[in-house]
């Protein structure tokens, strides 16, 4: 065997193809490479079959004119580098001119883009070894790439595959880790009919690691935030001594392209070195932002591994910037805006614990919208433990539980308030965001309007997490976020049950005066005068008592008094 030949292009093709896709997994990043080139604030990933027969990315990005459009197919065709120079300052996620064409050798491919200009959008039909088929279609500014039937012409390629659920799982893992690199660019992705992570576009990194780890993870990790000359790190990084029993979560970014590299792995565990309880690694998810000529990534054929021209100074820099977060403790404070650590003014409701004064009138208007007619006559006797009001009218004495009567006049007050929609709203001032379980996160997507009718807007931020907007007027922010739990419990009422009702009855008594708090004795007058407009005052919204009555005449016989 000595006869050297030249392949024939088919073939050549399809080798060429086989370094850059090798599965695909490596269609969809090349693919969401582009969109992300093409700036896109959206990227839409479908699925079918773990890519096997489908895979479908749709961007809102730049898009292409038909000349580009045609043109990008061809071997080494790039607008993103012009020359060897170029090559040395990359900025872009793609540069070779590959990809397009590599995936159009090994599957049937249909594209159809438009640069938003006043020309019709165009489409595009390829099959390996076939001239492509160009038609105008109507198509928005962007790009929308139809993958089908992958290596359907490389057998053996397509033989090495992993089952659909493993190739999906690579695929995901893959879509998960360059969208947090990317938080002002939406993501969806499904599979089939499932659908698998849905992150609108948020404000920046930390916002996005909640939409990716969860609320719980920012408790746990520490930040860190360093920056020298032109270069920045930023992301999360174990708190000592919690680390991981793998070293499976350890995230390197270098310029928003997800990599591997041993330096920076090596520079964090030097930072960890000694903190970490025995056998445990740290978790890190680090963002490194280094000037492009410092950086080369044309060093692997998927671009997954960086080489640094100073390695030793990006080295130093990655341990200090860890070592200044965990050898302190201290991190850096930029959560002290999330759950639980504001209280944004007080309520209008009913404070026990605000103005007591005697004499004084009651801070807010505890009942608004009181009903006109009279109570009937009262005199308040005084508390008992704190818990009771004791009252006499013309009847006898009254014992008044003032949790549930609290409670059954603000249910009252809300069910008309929000009957009439005049319950008045407060808007967050900061992101009050939260999570939930996976089953509460669909109900909360549902129920929306529900909440929004009792006043409650929370807005998703994908996936688990929530962030509440606006709530009633008669809590605070802190006790509207304690109250979410219960209101989400109360949207799975019984079928046949009023959802508002149960809502309403939740928000009450949360915003109701718990037992054991002092009263002053006007509150106790305005309270019990609220309660006695009620046409029905026995039972609060639960459907506990409220007070219980001693007649006049059972206090004689039980005392055995002669009446007369
Ligand atoms: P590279 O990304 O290395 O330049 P590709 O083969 O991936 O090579 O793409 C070739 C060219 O096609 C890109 O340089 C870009 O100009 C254009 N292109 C590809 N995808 C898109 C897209 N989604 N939106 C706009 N332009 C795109
Ligand atoms: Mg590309």
């Amino acid at each position: 065997m000595s006869a050297v030949v030249v392949l024939p292009p088919d073939v050549a093709r399809k080798i060429a193809a086989g370094e850059v896709i090798e599965r695909p997994v490596s269609v969809v990043k090349e693919l969401v490479e582009n969109s992300l080139d093409a700036e896109a604030d959206s990227i839409r990933i479908e699925i079918e079959a773990g890519g096997t027969s489908l895979i479908r990315v749709a961007d809102n990005g730049c898009g292409m004119n038909r000349e580009d459009a045609v043109l990008c197919f061809e071997r080494h065709s790039t607008s993103k580098i012009r020359s060897e120079e170029d090559l040395e300052r990359i900025a872009t996620l793609g540069f070779r001119g590959e990809a397009l064409p590599s995936i159009a050798a090994v599957s049937l491919l249909t594209m159809k883009t438009s640069d938003g200009g006043s020309a019709a959008g165009t489409l595009l039909v390829l099959r390996p070894g076939e001239r492509p088929e160009v038609r105008d279609t109507a198509f928005p500014r962007g790009t929308c790439v139809e993958v089908r039937d992958l290596f359907f012409n490389l057998p053996a390629r397509r033989k090495f595959l992993r089952s659909e659920t493993a190739e999906m799982n690579l695929i995901a893992r893959y879509v998960r880790s360059i969208a947090l690199a990317h938080p002002r660019t939406g993501f969806f992705l499904s599979h089939g009919r499932r659908e698998l992570l849905h992150w609108p576009p948020v404000a920046g990194l930390r916002y996005r690691f909640i939409q990716s780890q969860g609320l719980e993870a920012v408790g746990r990790l520490l930040e860190i935030g360093h920056a020298e000359g032109e270069s920045e790190v930023a992301g999360f990084v174990s708190r000592p001594p919690i680390g991981r029993g793998d070293k499976s979560e350890q995230h390197f970014y270098v310029n928003r392209r997800p990599v591997r590299d041993r330096l920076l792995q090596a520079a964090l565990n030097q930072a960890f070195q000694g903190l970490l309880e025995k056998n445990s690694h740290p978790e890190a998810f680090l963002f490194l932002r280094h000037p492009p000529r410092g950086v080369d990534v044309n060093v692997h054929p998927a671009k997954a591994e960086v080489r640094f021209l100073d390695s030793q100074a990006v080295f130093r820099l990655i341990l200090r910037s860890v070592e200044q977060a965990v050898r302190t403790e201290r991190g850096v404070k930029i959560w002290e805006t999330s759950v639980g650590a504001v209280r944004e003014g007080s309520p209008a409701a009913f404070r026990p614990e605000e103005g007591d004064a005697p004499g004084k009138a009651p801070a807010a208007p505890l009942f608004p919208n009181e009903a006109a007619d009279r109570a009937p006559a009262f005199r308040i006797l005084g508390q008992y433990l704190e818990t009771y009001i004791l009252v006499a009218d013309e009847e006898g004495l009254l014992v008044i539980d003032q949790h549930n009567a609290h409670e059954k006049v603000l249910f009252e007050e809300f069910r008309r308030a929000q009957a009439s929609g005049t319950m008045p709203r407060k808007q967050t001032l900061v992101p009050l965001l939260f999570d939930v379980s996976p089953d509460r996160s669909l109900l909360l997507e549902e129920h929306a309007s529900v909440l929004e009718e009792a006043e409650f807007r929370v807005e998703s931020l994908g996936g688990r997490t929530f962030s509440l907007k606006e709530y009633p007027d008669l809590m605070t922010a802190e006790e509207a976020m304690s109250a979410l739990p219960a209101l989400l419990d109360d949207l799975q009422a019984r079928p046949g049950e009023d959802r508002m009702t149960r809502l309403l009855a939740g928000l009450a008594c949360k915003a109701a005066v718990k037992a054991g708090q002092p009263l002053s004795k006007e509150k106790m007058e305005v309270l019990v005068d609220a309660l006695f407009k009620l046409p029905q005052h026995g039972l609060c919204p639960h459907g506990r008592p409220i007070l219980l009555r001693f007649s006049r005449d059972e206090i004689e016989r039980g005392l055995k008094r002669p009446s007369n």
